[in-house]
């Protein structure tokens, strides 16, 4: 069986790494570098953080960014805009929750795994923290968990120059630069295409540079499913910095501001911004990370589905991966290999992730 996997950000990554694992011969098309998509990332693995996009109080809080200065709205999907305001506040069924359980730990798990089989990219389960100016702000955070499905551990911790910070001991981190080198490397030998894919039919890929075939196609082009699904994008922003700062990752909540300490470097992301654009943005400073030199600086755009569940489904010879939103890493193992289950028909559906259906006819990529 051959299967073709179009897109290599962290979800075309592990659902190429699953397949070959299987012997399955793979095809991996991607328009850029392998993980080009994904690479700014902060590399936070933390599914448990997990936030529903459909929600009043999900709403108030990007207009209160907005009111702030951190985010800027330039381009939205429609269909995604009107999707939300559709389904707005109202709740997924149970099956929902019980399969991001299942997703979280098992993505949790395989990292784990997979640098107890070699340590070579950064992992870390030194847990996260989530640091907040205000007590006020702790209680609300603290109440805010309380009533989170995943039940994940948390404390409230003292945090030097903030009001305190919770704390998830179970979450962990990696470098995703080093990740990437780390799929190259376990990728070796499967067939990669360096060109951009236009259409999709049946199992047939058009490329820039001809047509790709194989039995089954996987799709985890991320924004670039947005003229095909209620998709959106919301950029952000990844700088590799050297200087002196905090020695454990955590994130300004109230800024969206993330900081993880690695060997070499820190790596510092921020910013939630309704754009499809390459721009980039000039580093934002940060009470947690002095800087003395920048590394290299990259952005990215966050999938984002109208509730912020996955996307995740079967349709003939095609299967979409897609919409994790700002946890496309945290979930990334169990993506691909839910994908790859797909792909290889020993799964027909999963609950709720097939939501969305695809029309008949090419597909054509944006
Ligand atoms: C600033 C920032 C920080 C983040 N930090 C974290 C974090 O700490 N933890 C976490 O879990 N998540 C994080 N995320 C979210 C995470 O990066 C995304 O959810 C993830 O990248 C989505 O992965 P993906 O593979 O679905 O899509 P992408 O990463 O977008 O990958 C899609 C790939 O497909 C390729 N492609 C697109 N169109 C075509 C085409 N037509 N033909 C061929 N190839 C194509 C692209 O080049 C790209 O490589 C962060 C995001 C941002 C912006």
């Amino acid at each position: 069986m051959s299967v073709v996997v179009v897109g290599g950000g962290v979800v075309g990554m592990f659902t190429a790494y699953y397949l070959r694992k299987e012997g399955i011969e793979v095809t991996l098309v991607e328009s850029n570098g392998l993980g080009h998509g994904s690479v700014h990332a902060a590399g936070l693995i933390e599914p448990y953080r997990f936030d529903r996009i459909n929600t009043t109080q999900m709403v108030a809080k990007m207009f209160n960014y907005m009111r702030r200065g951190i985010t800027k709205v330039r381009k939205i999907n429609k269909e995604w805009l009107s999707q939300l305001l559709l389904t707005l506040n109202r709740e997924p069924p149970p099956e929902s929750w019980e399969i991001m359980k299942e997703m979280a730990s098992f993505s949790l798990r395989e990292y784990a795994k997979m640098s107890e089989e070699r340590d070579d990219f950064g992992y870390s389960q030194e847990g996260l923290y989530e640091v907040y100016g205000s007590k006020e702000k702790i209680e609300e955070a603290i109440q805010e968990e309380r009533r989170s499905p995943f039940r994940s551990k948390v404390e409230v911790r003292d945090f030097q120059g903030f009001a305190g910070a919770l704390y998830y001991p179970e979450l962990s981190h990696v470098s995703t630069e080093l990740f990437v080198e780390r799929m190259k490397r376990e990728l070796n030998g499967i067939k990669l295409v360096k060109a951009k894919a236009n259409s999709i039919y049946g199992s047939t890929v058009n490329t820039q540079s001809g047509e790709v075939k194989g039995d089954t196609v996987v799709i985890s082009t991320g924004i670039s499913l947005s003229s095909i699904l209620p998709i959106t994008a919301f950029k952000g922003y990844g700088y590799r910095v050297k200087g002196t700062g905090t020695n454990v990752p955590a994130v300004l909540a109230e800024e969206g501001v993330a900081v993880v300490p690695l060997k070499n470097w820190f790596k510092v992301t921020w910013g939630f911004e309704a754009d499809y654009g390459p721009e980039l943005s000039s580093l934002r400073e940060n009470p947690l990370v002095k800087v003395e030199s920048v590394v290299d600086a990259t952005c990215g755009h966050r999938p984002c589905s109208p509730d912020g569940f996955p996307i995740l489904f079967k349709k003939g010879e095609v299967v979409v991966a897609t919409g994790n939103c700002r946890l496309g890493w945290s979930y990334g193992p169990a993506m691909g290999k839910y994908a790859a289950d797909l792909a290889l028909n020993r799964v027909d559906r999963y609950p709720y992730l097939d939501r969305y259906g695809l029309r008949d006819g090419p597909l054509v990529l944006g």
